[in-house]
């Protein structure tokens, strides 16, 4: 087993990480960048190293640095969290060459399902449905037109390096296409220096439904489960629940076998996801495979009692998996919901500041991760989650009511969150009785809680900034940080 673990990573999921090594007697490694000075996830780990400045370019991102780091501190594996170099098959095969191992799949597999385009090459060529759609990018306005047309209006254009919600264009008609490919292409650039963009049905009211499989070096498979990830906003998780209430025994036995044949596909091993979206009829389609342990995961641990975590360092050490999937059993009903920085009266803004007040709920079922304590710092820096809030109950009823009183147990000051809106979801009724698709957050709470949708990232940027410079009266240097970090930019949220 390990003896040193360097997390590459901050926040909850930082912590997270750091919980499981001192559960395993694993000396931790948290690294931390000028921002983060004090953040809880600094204190708790064993040694925290300085690694640069706020903007994430210059630390968080900078991979000579971290790699320097885990070798000079005699660290023998790496956990990238999620988001930063969780998905980067570059920073995967370096980590490889240096001798150290990476707490996640190989660099290969990675690299195999990093472009959504040969993803869903490769899962056709496996007989998993996809969207139906192109599985290359698409080269020019005319290609573009052709295949749209065959498909059928409304279509999505989508960045073949997209992720986080971001870089997708719903095309409606004919008369959109020529507009929209050509800011598909600079957004797609912008945001994931890469133009290239491939064209996808537009399914109607679907629901996101995805399965967490797991994998050894010696060829097991497992999967544990689906989650529902269906409220959304802005293409963008926020409410997750495990078990899906839409699924059924057969429809569970279809979808997880795909997933295993998605994950054995690109010889996969440790945690991953493969995405799903499902129509009314309970047919699904491929959406990606997310190649690293989901924001979304404790929904998955409270219902198979495991600790995906450990589990995950159990397999990059080399060792089989600690179960199969006869010992795998549904057990009660579990959500997450994600508290984020935001404004939800004020177009979704995000919202700076320190934590004035931070009390989190507890009791019965109730579990949260948070990165944050009080008197923390949220900066504009990163991605805006201050805390997951997970309720557990022996059934769905049980764990919304629990959720819901967790939800009004949490005092937060000194920011503005996204708690009201949460509130508002799981008082609805349709939301009560499971009757929702992707859409649900639009049709429920349109011109309301929704705020604007139509916001560009530019003035949402803008509007960023001058808050930050009347708050928090940061130097010019600072500004020019926020600007240049090119991550601030798309401020990425992760699935
Ligand atoms: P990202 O990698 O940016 O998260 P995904 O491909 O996973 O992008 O899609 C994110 C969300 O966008 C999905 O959960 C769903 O709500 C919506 N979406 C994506 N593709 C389609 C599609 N073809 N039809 C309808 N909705 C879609």
């Amino acid at each position: 087993m390990f003896k040193k673990i360097l997390i590459a990573n901050r926040g909850e999921i930082a912590l997270r990480i750091i919980r499981a090594c001192k559960e395993m007697s694993i000396k931790s490694v948290a690294v931390y960048s000028e921002a983060d000075k004090t953040s809880p996830h600094t204190k708790y780990a064993d040694e925290a190293y300085y690694i640069g400045e706020s903007p994430s370019s210059e630390s968080y991102l900078n991979q000579n640095k971290i790699i320097a780091l885990a070798k000079q501190v005699g660290a023998d594996a790496i956990h990238p969290g999620y988001g930063f170099f969780s998905e980067n098959a570059a920073f995967i095969k370096e980590v490889e060459l240096s001798g150290i191992t990476f707490i996640g799949p190989s660099s290969s597999s990675v690299m195999m399902m990093g472009s959504k385009t040969a993803a869903r090459q490769l899962m056709q060529k496996n007989n998993v449905s996809i969207v139906p759609g192109t599985t290359s990018p698409v080269s020019s306005v005319e290609e573009g037109l052709v295949i749209a047309d065959k498909i059928g209006y409304p279509v999505l254009l989508k960045a073949a390096a997209g992720g986080g919600g971001k870089g997708m264009k719903l095309i409606s008609s004919r008369n959109e296409f020529v507009s929209s490919f050509e800011s598909a292409k600079r957004e797609a650039l912008k945001f994931f220096a890469d133009d290239s963009v491939y064209i996808e049905k537009y399914i109607e009211d679907p629901r996101h439904i995805e399965v967490q499989i797991f994998g050894d070096k010696h060829g097991n498979y497992v999967h544990i489960f689906e989650r529902e990830c269906s409220i959304q906003r802005r293409h963008q998780k926020i409410i997750e629940e495990a078990p899906s209430s839409f699924v059924n025994d057969k429809t569970r036995e279809k979808i997880t076998r795909a997933a295993i044949n998605a994950a054995k596909a690109c010889g996969y091993y440790n945690a991953g996801t493969i995405e799903f979206l499902m129509d009314r009829n309970s047919d699904f389609y491929f959406l990606e495979m997310n190649t690293r342990l989901q924001v979304e995961h404790p929904v998955t641990e409270m219902i198979s009692g495991l600790d995906l975590v450990k589990e995950q360092i159990n397999v990059a050490a080399g060792n089989k998996l600690s179960f199969n999937q006869d010992d795998l059993k549904i057990n009660g009903h579990s959500f997450e919901a994600r508290i984020y920085a935001e404004d939800p009266e004020n177009s979704f803004l995000p919202s700076t500041g320190k934590l004035l007040e931070f009390q989190i709920p507890s009791g019965p079922g109730i579990r949260v991760d948070a990165g944050f304590s009080r008197g923390s710092l949220i900066s504009l820096y990163y991605d805006p989650l201050i805390a997951k809030l997970t309720a557990w109950g022996k059934n769905r009823d049980e764990a919304l009511e629990r959720l819901k009183r967790a939800l009004d147990e949490f005092q937060i000051a000194g920011v503005t969150t996204n708690i009201s809106l949460l509130k508002e979801i799981c008082n609805n009724e349709n939301f009560r009785k499971g009757k929702f698709d992707i859409n649900f957050i639009g049709k429920e709470f349109a011109g309301g809680s929704q705020g604007s949708n139509t916001t560009s990232d530019e003035i949402e940027i803008a509007a960023v900034i001058i808050t930050s410079l009347l708050k928090s009266r940061s130097t010019a240097s600072e500004v020019k940080n926020i600007i240049s970090d090119n991550n601030n930019w798309g401020r990425l949220r992760y699935e």
